[in-house]
């Protein structure tokens, strides 16, 4: 069932059905006034008709008094004989024109002559007398023909009359007239229904009048129609305003329904653009007022979970630059600050570090001098650094650190006039077994708003993968410079060697430049660990290392080139230059002291140096090597402790 019909259901329950109820009633008590008007009118009609039944006798009277004091009648009534009485009444009546009827009577009252038409009404009697007074009878008249009577009854009242004597009707208005000698109620004559009373008035002599009233019913109905019809027009005025007015507040109400119905529909489709119209305090307003309040919570949670969405492709994306920058400190630390900023949305955030080889500075968002103090404050707090220590914050902060040897310190938390800061020390070890080290802090602050402890537990997690990041760096690190340097002397080993001087070949190839090569031998090595140890065979090595590393530029690639054999590739270095820089690693070999590793005097050594250079002495790496090795025998062979260079090789002979 719709609401509609269920609205129209309860419309004719409350409206139509009542109505139909009070119609039924007033149309029954119309009726029954309608009648009891008819009959009261009735009942005055009567009073009415007696009203002129006693004026018409009282006008009798003048004319009934001539006559009973006729001497002429009172002769012809002392010894009383019909034709004479009825002369002498005849008499009379013709010198009464008013009067319509005489009537005598003797004492005994039976009645002796008349004259006129019998049919009248309203007759008034004396009684004549003799001189002496001895009654001589009685003698009746009457100035009202009964159809007379009945004309001025019906004028005054406007009601059908009749009048009846002995049950015969004497006079009527209506040609038809109502026949049989009902007594009152509803009578029919002649097809026409009446409705009427009767009332028995007695003559001052012979019998008895009966005066009937009568109002036609279809007249009464016609007056209870009417009053029906305006009652029907009435109900049904209100009838049809209720309707109008239910139908109103129906489509109000539908409309309102219609309204939220499509809201509804809207939302299902994810339109939150448009609100519920809200008019008014009533229900409906509080209803739309919630449902707006509903749309927009749920506008709210969809765009917060599309944040949420772009916030988690963000992760994703740093999440694949976290992989890309892996062996990348600067961009583990930046990387780790924006994370932090963004996840525990922070208005800034930075990386400070203590060991700048081991960690990058980073700064995201701008800071303000607030911002600034809390991120201090937290990083201060997070060293147990004393405020009051110097302006040099960062020294201070190296200080701290380092008598700093637990494990990885959870977050500090800090506030400065409402802004809040978290502050996180990176602590890392290299390698297994070594010493753990604080590198740098990490923090993050922002304005008015705490850290809660998921955001907490988020720059713990973040920044304890920082310092894991900088760990697996540094670990990378070590395991590659492994793979590359002599363990004793910390060189670059033969492999490295090759491949440098691969490199610098290509790159003098391509640009035109020049690569000097240096190599020397410890002289009388052998002797060294037969006299002294192997331990200070390795010792003189370690020293001699020394040596060509202070006197190496940074482009300058010393290695080991064998046990005792060193080499120092020389980038963009001539032959010449090459000679040069042999004669100056000589000189300092030879003024070297290395200590004696079990005491005692320290030892003194030489070394003999060939040099060679690309692309004067040679074209390729294995004839370059080949010259300086040569040059070195060369060397060796001139008695040692000198350098020795490869000649080059004639231009017509290298073409
Ligand atoms: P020369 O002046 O002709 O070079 O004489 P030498 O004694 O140095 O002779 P040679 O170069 O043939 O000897 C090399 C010696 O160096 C042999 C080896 O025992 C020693 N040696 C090589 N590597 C190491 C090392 O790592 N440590 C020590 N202590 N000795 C080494
Ligand atoms: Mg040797
Ligand atoms: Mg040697």
């Amino acid at each position: 069932m719709s609401f509609r019909a269920r609205l129209l259901l309860f419309f004719t329950i409350i409206v139509v059905i009542p109505m139909i109820a009070v119609a039924l009633v007033l149309f029954s008590i119309t009726a029954d006034s309608e009648t009891g008007k008819a009959d009261a009118q009735i009942a005055q009609g009567l009073r009415a008709a007696f009203a002129i039944y006693d004026a018409d006798r009282a006008g009798a009277r003048p004319a009934l008094d001539a006559i009973a004091s006729d001497p002429g009648l009172a002769a012809a009534l002392t010894h009383p004989k019909p034709g004479a009485v009825r002369s002498r009444l005849t008499e009379l009546r013709g010198s009464h024109p008013s009067v319509a009827w005489i009537a005598a009577f003797d004492p005994g009252r039976r009645q002796i002559a008349s004259t006129g038409a019998p049919d009248v009404v309203a007759l008034a009697v004396a009684a004549p007398s003799t001189g002496g007074g001895r009654p001589l009878g009685y003698v009746a008249i009457s100035t009202t023909p009964a159809g007379a009577y009945v004309r001025a009854v019906a004028r005054t009242t406007g009601l059908t009359v009749r009048v009846a004597r002995q049950g015969r009707v004497v006079a009527s208005s209506v040609r038809e007239p109502p026949g049989g000698s009902p007594r009152s109620g509803d009578v029919t004559v002649a097809g026409t229904k009446y409705r009427g009373r009767f009332a028995q008035v007695s003559e001052a002599a012979g019998p008895t009048i009966q005066v009937g009233l009568f109002e036609r019913e279809s007249a009464l109905n016609s007056a209870i129609t009417r009053k029906w019809l305006l009652i029907g027009a009435i109900l049904v005025g209100f009838l049809l305003l209720a309707l109008i007015s239910s139908r109103i507040v129906a489509r109000a109400l539908q409309d309102q329904i219609a309204q939220f119905l499509d809201a509804a529909r809207r939302l299902a489709h994810g339109d939150f653009s448009r609100p519920v119209p809200v008019e008014g305090s009533d229900e409906f307003a509080e209803l739309g007022r919630e449902f707006n309040a509903m749309s927009d919570q749920l506008a709210s949670n969809i765009d917060e979970v599309s944040r949420k969405r772009h916030e988690l492709e963000d992760t994703i994306r740093r999440v694949g630059e976290a992989f890309a920058a892996g062996l990348d400190r600067g961009g583990i630390v930046n990387l780790a600050v924006r994370t932090a900023v963004d996840a525990c949305e922070a208005d800034t955030g930075r990386a400070l570090p203590i060991d700048k080889r081991r960690m990058r500075s980073a700064r995201i968002g701008d800071a303000t001098d607030e911002l600034e103090a809390a991120l201090e404050s937290a990083e201060r707090s997070a060293f147990a650094v004393d405020t009051d220590i110097g302006a040099d914050w960062l020294a201070s902060l190296e200080a701290a650190s380092e008598d700093e040897t637990t494990e990885q310190r959870k977050p500090v938390r800090a506030e400065v006039d409402g802004y809040h800061a978290l502050a996180a020390p990176l602590v890392a070890r290299l390698g297994s077994g070594s010493a753990i080290e604080q590198v740098g802090v990490i923090s993050i602050a922002r304005k008015g708003r705490p850290f809660d402890d998921s955001e907490y537990e988020l720059f713990t997690y973040l920044t304890g993968q920082a310092a894991v990041s900088i760990e697996n760096v540094d670990l990378h690190e070590t395991v590659r410079l492994q793979a590359v340097t002599d363990e004793l002397t910390g060189l670059y080993n033969r492999n490295h060697f090759y491949e440098t001087l691969d490199s610098e070949i290509e790159r003098s190839r391509r640009f035109g430049t020049d690569v000097g090569l240096v190599m020397l031998d410890i002289d009388d090595f052998k002797h060294v660990n037969d006299t002294f140890g192997h331990l200070q065979g390795d010792a003189v090595l370690v020293e001699v290392a020394r040596v060509l590393r202070d006197l190496s530029r940074d482009i300058d690639e010393p290695a080991r080139y064998g046990g005792e054999e060193l080499s120092v590739i020389l980038p963009q270095t001539d032959l010449h230059g090459a000679e040069l820089a042999a004669e100056r690693m000589r000189a300092a070999i030879e003024d070297l002291r290395i200590p004696a590793v079990g005491g005692g005097e320290s030892l003194a050594v030489t070394a003999s140096f060939g040099v060679a250079a690309l692309p004067v002495c040679a074209h390729d790496r294995e004839s370059l090597v080949a010259e300086a090795d040569a040059a070195l025998y060369r060397a060796k062979r001139a008695g040692k402790n000198r350098v020795r260079r490869s000649e080059p090789v004639p231009a017509e002979a290298e073409s």
